[in-house]
């Protein structure tokens, strides 16, 4: 049993159902959606992806809506038919996080039988309120007593925009504090809210990761997710917030951690520790319990499974890189380019930011064998690693931007578009026209899930990460 339930929708389907909802009469009204499971290791996701709005003789509207037995049948015979999971949705006149009518109690508690002997998969309830706001519920198979609901922690709509609908129950409104004030007085106490709950995947936590999570710190952020299987090695220190000469070896998630509870502005930030790569399973699964990630990796295959995740598994991701240029030997540019990808942005694959035939010499393990490494020229992409600190900081403080946009919109902007930094000659370009090319099939795949495959398995890299830190530990045992 998840410990933690969520909803997520992509903006353009989240669209169709709002439209349809609300009503200017302010009548309530009522519909049905298929949806996708996306497994998290505490978290379910019912991913929707297909409205199914009623027709003319499917339900009577008398102030609050009734359905008719056939519109239901024909919801089902959909859902069998693409092996979905089914939700039901109405509206309500008032605004914010509903709940719910014993009317509403009944008609779910009488469609979670049903559905889950047909589908196998809990009923989904979704209240949409005149304000837009979207709340919903599971209602789960409980032994004996029969369904019991289950309040998401929240609901998200990701498009353009990340619209995050919290329940104030489950994932309390932060409490003020003179800590951030000055934070807060910059877009209001709503947006700070939204924001400050919002779960952050870090996926990396070298020079760009550590200063991504000192600044959510700061603001006020509570909930982290840490994914790196590295430690600490002297060739870091010029760059990696936070981390001293006597953290040598010690992992980096550790470093990011104790910098997190220093700098935390929040009075109880969260934090979980994954000592594994997003290919493999535990940090695969722990990727899908965020709300946003932040891809701060320099390899093919962990950009690959982030695009996926941006798009099937609707997780906003915020991706950026640094590309150090040489000519002759000698330093002659840098660009730091940064991209959020997901549902109405251009995915990683389309923006040329990574290379399946990359990914797959990753998968072989060549770029963790010194032989083959050996064999590339010095030049080649795979043995580019140059970095100074304020190249990196720079980029951190975009990619955190383009959070803050996504989620807040202030100012009228939630999209900067790819936004790239030329040292020559010190300009920042953004581009807002890009698309997916016409047959990608990252978007061909939203709110899908893992439907058609799941992407982790072994990580060469990681395995040798963990065989070295365990021999670092019995060398310094025995000397000790
Ligand atoms: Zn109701
Ligand atoms: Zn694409």
């Amino acid at each position: 049993m998840p410990k933690e339930f969520s909803i997520a929708m992509p903006q353009s389907v989240g669209d169709v159902l709002r439209g349809h909802l609300i009503r200017d009469d302010y009548e309530e009204d009522l519909s049905f959606a298929l949806w996708t499971p996306s497994y998290g290791s505490n978290r379910l996701t019912a991913l929707i992806h297909s409205p199914i709005l009623p027709t003319e003789g499917d339900r009577q509207r008398h102030g609050n809506a009734s359905f008719n037995p056939q519109y239901f049948e024909r919801v089902c015979s959909l859902a069998l038919r693409e092996a979905a999971g089914i939700a039901f949705l109405h509206s309500h006149p008032g605004s914010g996080w509903q709940d719910m009518s014993r009317d509403d109690l009944n008609a779910e508690l009488k469609l979670s039988g049903a559905t889950m002997g047909l589908t196998d998969l809990p009923l989904v309830g979704l209240t949409v309120g005149h304000d837009g706001t979207w709340s919903g519920r599971f209602w789960t198979h409980v032994h004996a007593k029969g369904y019991e609901r289950k309040w998401c922690r929240n609901v998200r709509v990701v498009g353009g925009r990340l619209q995050a609908f919290f329940s104030d129950q489950l994932a309390p409104k932060p409490e003020f504090r003179n800590l951030f004030k000055r934070t807060v007085t910059v877009w209001g106490e709503e947006n700070h809210a939204n924001l400050a709950r919002l779960r952050i995947g870090i996926v990396g936590l070298g020079s760009v990761g550590s200063m991504v999570a000192e600044s959510l710190a700061r603001m006020g952020f509570e909930n982290f997710v840490l994914l790196d299987f590295d430690e600490v090695q002297p060739h870091n220190l010029d760059r990696l917030l936070g981390a001293m000469e006597k953290d040598i070896g010690k992992l980096k998630i550790d470093v990011a951690e104790r910098q997190i509870r220093r700098s935390a502005t929040a009075r109880h930030p969260v934090i979980a520790k994954i000592p594994f790569s997003i290919a493999e399973e535990p940090g695969y699964r722990a990727g899908l319990d965020c709300d946003v990630l932040f891809s701060c990796v320099d390899r093919p295959r962990p950009r690959y499974i982030l695009n996926h995740f941006a798009y099937s598994h609707l997780i906003p991701v915020i991706d950026g890189g640094v590309a150090v240029r040489f000519k002759g030997g000698e330093f002659s540019g840098v660009d730091w380019q940064l991209q959020t990808v997901g549902p109405d942005h251009p995915c990683l694959s389309c923006l040329g930011a990574f290379d399946m035939g990359d990914v797959a010499t990753e998968v072989e393990g060549k770029l963790d064998d010194p032989s083959y490494l050996q064999g590339l020229a010095n030049d080649h992409r795979f043995k580019r690693n140059e970095n100074v600190f304020p190249f990196s900081s720079n980029l951190a403080s975009l990619e955190v931007l383009q959070l803050i946009s996504l989620s807040t919109g202030i100012a009228g902007i939630s999209d900067f578009g790819v936004q790239r930094f030329r040292y020559l000659p010190g300009i920042l370009d953004a581009d807002t026209e890009r698309t997916c090319l016409r047959d990608c099939e990252f978007t061909s795949m939203i709110a899908q899930g893992d439907r058609h495959f799941a992407l982790f398995g072994r990580d060469i890299g990681a395995e040798l990460a963990r065989a070295r830190q365990t021999s670092n530990k019995s060398k310094s045992k025995r000397s000790a």
